[in-house]
């Protein structure tokens, strides 16, 4: 089968489409997927780019939905021809405090697909039961196939927050992923508006039709325009989902006394910031990373209630042999979600 794969972790910017002999069940909890879509993630551009940790040679993508074409004897979750979505953390050691109490993507041992083991940029790939999802009727495989930063989404509001209805939540950063955080925010009952500069003007305008109200922070003063729209007091939660280190003292300057900014968004290097507001203002900071079992129910729910606008997310659709062309879309802001259809 075809594969889209990083091959040597220390060269920088280059993937390759191999030929790759197909995975097989390796036990009995195993199931085997054909791939029908599976997105890029910011994650493998910087694969692609070396910056980002991986077990090279390994196949990329770990976004991704697809059907059962086989099952091992203990599987039934799932059956041959279901439609399934499949949680990341396809290694883990399965007992240790991390397992055993939901929060699985912290086992020391983890391997995810994409990057730690082989994923979803190729035709089949295997996974075991426990993660893999069922998709409802209604949603499409393509839609679907953002089920896993939908997840993220879910687990940074819920889990590492809790929005309730009627907040003023802020999310910074227009991308997909703080573009799946505004939606939830907002099936949630939260007033919400996303942040972003010069640079995301489509990105801005895509959310509006979404509706979700979009800021250019460089056309519009921030700080001022959430004040108004809080009778002075600041929004309740900020979600900060572009990763720019600048922007953590902005996040501490909207946010209310008393409210919570969840870091999304991965950050290089040390942020500045007025620490001692922790105190002064009982400011909340808290990071979010990943998903768990419920969360991917929870975003398969929203999906299947048409509680979040995923298709419209879809920006551009390639084969694998076209993955200079999809890398290069999604390194740029011009797009917003490009999937790979690895089976075309
Ligand atoms: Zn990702
Ligand atoms: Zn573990």
């Amino acid at each position: 089968m075809k594969a889209l794969m990083k091959t040597d972790k220390n060269i920088h910017g280059q993937l390759c489409l191999r030929e790759v002999p197909e995975p097989s069940l390796t036990d009995d909890h195993s199931v085997k997927i054909k791939v029908h879509s599976a997105g890029i993630c910011g994650t493998d551009v910087k694969i692609l780019n070396g910056e980002h940790w991986c077990n090279a040679p390994v196949i990329l993508g770990h976004e991704f939905s697809g059907v059962v074409t086989d099952i091992g004897d203990k599987v039934i979750n799932v059956k041959i021809g279901d439609r399934v979505v499949a949680e990341t953390g396809k290694q883990i050691c399965g007992n240790c405090f991390y397992c055993n109490t939901n929060k699985s993507l912290m086992c020391d041992q983890r391997l995810s697909i994409g990057y730690g083991v082989d994923g979803a940029f190729a035709e089949y790939l295997v996974m075991r039961d426990t993660i893999v999802h069922k998709i409802p009727e209604n949603i499409s495989l393509e839609e679907a196939a953002l089920c896993e930063p939908t997840a993220n989404a879910v687990h940074a509001c819920c889990d590492r927050t809790s929005v309730k209805p009627g907040d003023f939540v802020v999310v910074i950063g227009p991308g997909p992923i703080g573009l799946l955080c505004a939606q939830v925010a907002k099936a949630l009952g939260a007033q919400v508006i996303i942040v972003g500069i010069d640079q995301d003007t489509s990105r801005l305008e895509l959310a509006k039709r979404i509706g979700i109200d979009g800021v250019n922070s460089q056309k519009q003063d921030l700080p001022e325009l959430v004040k108004t729209l809080s009778e002075g007091k600041g929004c309740d939660i900020v979600i900060e989902a572009s990763g720019a280190k600048s922007v953590v003292s902005t996040a501490m300057d909207i946010v209310r006394k008393g409210g919570t900014i969840v870091q999304v968004g991965l950050i290089d290097g040390k942020p500045e910031f007025d620490y001692s507001w922790l105190a002064l203002r009982e400011i909340t900071i808290t990071g979010s990373f990943g998903h768990n079992w419920i969360c991917w129910e929870r975003a398969l729910k929203l999906m299947s209630l048409n509680r979040i606008n995923i298709k419209d997310m879809i920006s551009d659709q390639f084969s694998l042999a076209d993955w200079e062309k999809a890398f290069e879309i999604a390194s740029s802001s011009r797009g917003m979600k490009v999937l790979f259809h690895p089976g075309k």
